[in-house]
């Protein structure tokens, strides 16, 4: 006899999840509220890869972040007949690819761009509730704008998107924005923040020590408690700002305030990526513990120069999708049950050819129709019939055959069956529809 081995069944890498149903009907949906919301704003989809050169990132990024320091997948291609291996990395986030896509296809040279993607992006995080290894981003970015509005269109169409998921702004989610004025700004105020730093050296753990001096803003972003009452003394770089910078905040504030939009400004939200400048801003909850933004972003003017293109402003901001539905769901703010309209009983498979002309035609109206699949009882195809959810069983019994129709049943109220021809569907499709 011949020993049957049992062959190990591999899993998912760590902290990269499947997203199967009936989870990722809740995914279409909300999917299909962004794009809806994104559409009215007149934001346009792009898609580019999720494998970039290394040195996009860490150009764009900033090499001093935790994402390129310690966070990404990054790679030595197989090396090619002369010898040359390419450094690859997967994206940790999507403004880099967008801003090197517009560059390389001159998409820049003479209009403003408003963007979308949504996708996976990928960080070597320490997989927790809200944070994993591959998570999903709807992000935008604005490309050509320089002005305050565009910051408060992109800071409202993610409000206007809470609203049509039933998020409440100001207490589901809440707005916190900041100004982080331009380098020379930062640059009088990096060394006024290094020498408090150096005055507080003892509080400092040992990664505020290494980056004191190469990047002490990011010093103050610590989720360490023992350094958040020294972060909270730190001079503020809202005190440095000139007379400029001061203007667009208020500009931004101002519109805000025009739509009755409520924020708090936070002085030391200065957001994880080196590439910012001017407004910065995150939508926060107090229901998801540490993985508390769900939509982080700002103005990022100097990017599209430093990753070579021609000099030009943008604004734009990451959300991140498992964040939004685990917050929906703590919140019971649940999509639609996905269901059928109807669902064919087949009694007899053979009469297959003479049923399938009418559900054919019942999809092309617009009606989702689950038919039953493999035959079986009568009564088993009508369990299954009522599991689906389904308004309505269409049953294909060999008396209605005969007699070319079919007989329609509500599955949710007391209503009559009543028989409908099989040609003809046109005149009774809609009836089939969701109210
Ligand atoms: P955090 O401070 O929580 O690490 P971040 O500043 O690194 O966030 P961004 O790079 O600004 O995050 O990304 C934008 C959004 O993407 C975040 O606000 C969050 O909603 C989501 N996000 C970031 N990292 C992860 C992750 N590892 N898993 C799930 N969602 C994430
Ligand atoms: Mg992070």
């Amino acid at each position: 006899m011949t020993e049957s081995k049992k062959v190990q069944p591999l899993q998912a890498v760590k902290g990269m999840n499947d997203i199967l149903p009936p989870e990722s009907a809740r995914w279409e949906w909300l999917e299909a509220k962004m794009r809806s919301v994104l559409q009215r704003y007149g934001y346009q989809n792009v898609r580019v890869p999720i494998v970039e050169p290394t040195a996009l990132f860490v150009r764009g990024i900033g090499e001093v972040t935790d994402i390129v320091e310690k966070e990404m997948y990054a790679f030595e291609d197989r090396a090619d007949k002369h010898g040359q291996a390419e450094h690859l990395a997967l994206r940790p986030e999507g403004t880099a690819g967008v801003v090197r896509a517009m560059i390389e296809h001159s998409y820049l040279r003479d209009s403003a761009r408003r963007l979308y993607y949504i996708g996976p992006m990928f960080r070597r995080e320490k997989p927790q509730k809200g944070r994993y290894r591959q998570f999903h981003q709807m992000g935008i970015e604005a490309l050509g704008f320089a002005g305050p509005d565009v910051d408060a269109e992109v800071i409202l169409l993610a409000r206007t998107l809470w609203r049509e998921l039933g998020l409440k702004e100001g207490e589901d989610v809440t707005l916190e924005i900041n100004c982080l004025g331009q380098p020379d700004e930062r640059r009088a105020h990096r060394e006024a923040l290094i020498a408090y730093l150096e005055q507080h050296k003892g509080v400092l753990d040992e990664e505020a020590q290494r980056r004191m001096y190469s990047n002490p803003l990011r010093v103050l972003d610590t989720k360490n408690p023992a350094m958040q009452s020294m972060a909270e003394g730190a001079p503020k770089l809202l005190d440095f700002l000139g007379a400029e910078s001061l203007a667009h905040f208020n500009g931004v504030r101002a519109l805000l305030d025009s739509v009755g939009l409520a924020y708090r400004i936070n002085p030391r939200l200065v957001r994880g990526l080196d590439y910012y400048n001017l407004t910065v801003f995150e939508w926060v909850t107090d229901k998801l513990g540490a993985q508390g933004t769900v939509c982080a972003g700002g103005r990022y003017d100097g990017l599209i120069e430093q990753l070579g293109g021609k000099p030009a402003p943008a604004v734009g901001f990451g959300m991140g999708l498992e964040r939004l539905l685990l917050l929906l769901e703590t919140l019971n703010l649940q999509a639609p049950a996905a269901a059928p309209d109807v669902y064919a009983v087949v009694p007899e498979p053979a009469d297959l050819p003479r049923i399938l002309p009418t559900l054919e035609a019942l999809r092309a109206a617009g009606v989702a129709v689950q038919m039953h699949g493999g035959g079986g009882s009568f009564k088993s195809q009508f369990k299954k019939a009522d599991a689906s959810g389904a308004r309505f069983a269409l049953v294909f019994g060999g008396d209605e055959l005969a007699r070319g129709e079919v007989a329609v049943k509500s599955l949710r109220d007391g209503a009559e069956q009543v028989s409908r021809p099989l040609a003809d569907v046109a005149t009774w499709a809609t009836d089939l529809l969701p109210a």
